[in-house]
């Protein structure tokens, strides 16, 4: 079972209650209920102005690695429950040295659904072989443009043509009879970027796109924080149609935020998908409390007090405020 396949199920059941019944069974039974998300580094090779990294004071605040023997600790406690994993969540995974190590413990803890969050300016032919040669599901890449002088400009530090270089390894390895890794772009649309999308098969058609996201820009503190407002919204909503039209015709499962594109709402089951999203970083043991090297399962979960979480969604009525509140809106 992917991801896709639960989205498609998450989406299926209405009731809060019984998906954060259907966790809790799964959790006791000790059946895989996890999508671990992993930061290897808090660091990125570039300065998207969109994202918290064209920000200095962020990226002073925030910096550090794991090392190679927690990654090993890491997947001991967390990747036996884990249905997905993702490297790269909100930093640059390919900036850690040894991020391809957690690919390795992936396929030794069997974990089902692996993939990884780039913008693939560091990715090598090497690194797509180790990802292949692991059984890699999926590489999703960002990408802030379809026109290399907006893919630069948002994208700052980034060259379109290395963009173009890693999609074309990607359709080589995929030309070559391999059926992973499916490829995914993540694009980031905004006021600026978005008619060009229009365009998005013209110039990435020739590759092997699998899935497109489009998410529409959110203000998180970086350079450029304009959020579509109701103004924009018949136009963002007349570009989506377009572009689901296309997907429909080219196979490409196009995910979109369709109905929130100002960000206005909370997302109706944040709570029940941060019980699900176990987003691990290097600052993460010296906020739980923990050690990797000295902890199992069942204290990682009392330090991270995911029973009680359960508990307390399960009695409210709303999901509340959390970090997942403004996403999954597809
Ligand atoms: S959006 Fe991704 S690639 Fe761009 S600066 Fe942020 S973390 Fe780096």
């Amino acid at each position: 079972m992917t991801f896709y396949t639960l989205l498609r199920l998450h989406k299926r059941i209405k009731s809060r209650k019984l998906k954060l019944l259907g966790l809790l069974v799964a959790s006791k039974l000790g059946f895989r209920h996890l999508s671990v998300r992993i930061d290897p580094s808090l660091s990125c090779n570039l300065a998207c102005r969109m994202c918290n990294y064209s920000s200095a004071e962020y990226r002073k605040k925030n910096r550090g690695a794991l090392n190679t023997e927690e990654f090993e600790d890491i997947a001991r406690v967390l990747f036996p429950r884990a249905f997905q994993l993702v490297v790269g969540c909100a930093a640059e995974p390919t900036k850690h040295p040894g991020y391809r190590e957690l690919f390795r413990l992936a396929r030794r803890y069997k974990v089902p659904d692996v993939s990884m969050v780039t913008n693939g300016q560091l990715l090598t032919r090497e690194d797509i072989d180790v990802m292949c040669g692991y059984g890699v599901n999926e590489i999703i890449l960002s990408c802030h443009g379809v026109k290399k002088a907006t893919y630069e400009k948002f994208m700052t530090g980034a060259g379109y043509e290395k963009f173009h270089e890693v999609l074309g390894l990607i359709k080589e390895t995929r030309d070559a009879g391999n059926k992973l890794p499916r490829l995914r772009i993540n694009y980031t649309a905004n006021r600026d970027n978005l008619d060009e999308l229009k365009a998005f098969f013209e110039v990435f058609g020739r590759y092997p796109v699998d899935v497109l996201q489009v998410r529409p820009v959110m203000d998180l503190g970086g350079r450029y924080g304009q959020q579509f407002t109701e103004a924009d919204l018949p136009k963002y909503n007349e570009v989506l149609s377009y572009l689901e039209e296309a997907c429909r015709r080219h196979g490409v499962v196009f995910l979109a935020n369709r109905d929130d594109a100002a960000y206005r709402e909370a997302t109706r089951d944040a709570d029940l998908a941060e019980l699900v999203y176990t987003y691990i970083s290097p600052k993460t043991a010296g906020q739980l409390g923990i050690s990797w090297s000295n902890i199992n399962f069942r204290k990682f979960r009392r330090a991270d007090r995911w029973n009680s979480r359960l508990i307390k969604s399960f009695f409210s009525k709303s999901s509340g405020e959390g970090w997942m509140t403004r996403s999954l809106k597809y």
